[in-house]
C-alpha cells in the first residue's frame, strides 16, 4: 500500500527532544488538531492534513519510501539512515524543505577526560562506541582513518569506563553528559538541527498547493523568530 491518501501525512516524534517544538510549529502554521496520547494519527480539524507520531528513527524511512509525505527530524538520524539505506541499496532519496532552527546539538568524537588527543588520525583502529556509525565512518574516512564499531543505541557514554570502547562519539549539547562519565569533548564531528523534508516523488497538485501554503507560513514563522 503506497501513499496515495488525499490527505497530507505529516510524521513527527511521538515523544523525544523535538516533540514540543514539531507540535508547536505545526499549530503555527495553522494546523489545528488535538493530540491523544496513545494515538498514531492525530487528524486535522481543519485542514486535509495528518500527523503521524512515531519514533524519530523511524521518520527517514518512511520518508524515503514515501509512506508519509512530509516528516519533522534531526539531521544526525536523517543523514545516518540515508547512509545507511545507499549501502543497502534501499531507496534514500528525499528533499529536504527548510531546516528549523530548533533541536540543535552537535555529534562529537570524546575520550577519556585524562587521555591526550591531538588529531582525529590518533583513533586509528581503536573501537568507538557510536549510535552513528555511518556519520562517523565518514568523517574519519576524510582523515584515512578506520575505527571498530561498538554500537550502542543508547548508554554510549559509559562505554570507555565499561572498557568496552576507546572513545566515543556523541550528541551533546552541554558536556555535562560526558562531564559526569570522566570524558571529554575532541572534535566536532557534524552539527545538526531539526529539519522539514518531503518525499521526493511529485505530488498531485491539490497537496504541492498545499504544501506551498504550510511553507509560505512556515518562512513567516521562521522570520518572526530572527
Ligand atoms: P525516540 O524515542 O523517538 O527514538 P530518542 O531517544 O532517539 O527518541 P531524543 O533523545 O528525543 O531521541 O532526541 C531526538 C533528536 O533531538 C536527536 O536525534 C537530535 O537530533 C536532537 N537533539 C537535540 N539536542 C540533543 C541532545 N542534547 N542530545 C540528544 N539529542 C539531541
Ligand atoms: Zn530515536
Amino acid at each position: 500500500m503506497t501513499n496515495d491518501s488525499n490527505r497530507l501525512r505529516i510524521a513527527i516524534q511521538k515523544s523525544g527532544r523535538l516533540s514540543r517544538d514539531s507540535e508547536k510549529l505545526l499549530s503555527q502554521l495553522g494546523i489545528r488538531f488535538v493530540l491523544r496520547d496513545n494515538r498514531l494519527i492525530a487528524h486535522a480539524e481543519n485542514l486535509p492534513i495528518d500527523i503521524l507520531r512515531v519514533r524519530d528513527d523511524d521518520i527517514p524511512a518512511l520518508v524515503m519510501d514515501g509512506i508519509v509525505d512530509l516528516g519533522i527530524v534531526g539531521q544526525n538520524v536523517l543523514e545516518e539512515c540515508e547512509l545507511e539505506r545507499q549501502a543497502d541499496s534501499l531507496p534514500a532519496s528525499y528533499r529536504e524543505l527548510q531546516a528549523l532552527g530548533f533541536g540543535k546539538c552537535r555529534l562529537s568524537l570524546a575520550v577519556p577526560e585524562d587521555e591526550s588527543f591531538a588529531s582525529a588520525t590518533e583513533l586509528n583502529g581503536k573501537i568507538i562506541a557510536t549510535s552513528y556509525p555511518r556519520l562517523l565512518g565518514r568523517y574519519l574516512a576524510g582523515f584515512n582513518t578506520s575505527f571498530r564499531n561498538c554500537q550502542l543505541n543508547g548508554s554510549v557514554e559509559v562505554a570507555p569506563r565499561a572498557g568496552l570502547a576507546d572513545a566515543i562519539c556523541d550528541l551533546v549539547s552541554t558536556g555535562a553528559t560526558l562531564e559526569a562519565n570522566g570524558l571529554k569533548e575532541v572534535e566536532v564531528i557534524y552539527r545538526s538541527q531539526a529539519t522539514l523534508i518531503a518525499r521526493e516523488r511529485p505530488f498531485e497538485p491539490a497537496k504541492q498547493q498545499l504544501i506551498d501554503t504550510l511553507m509560505t507560513r512556515l518562512k513567516g514563522v521562521l522570520s518572526a523568530r530572527e
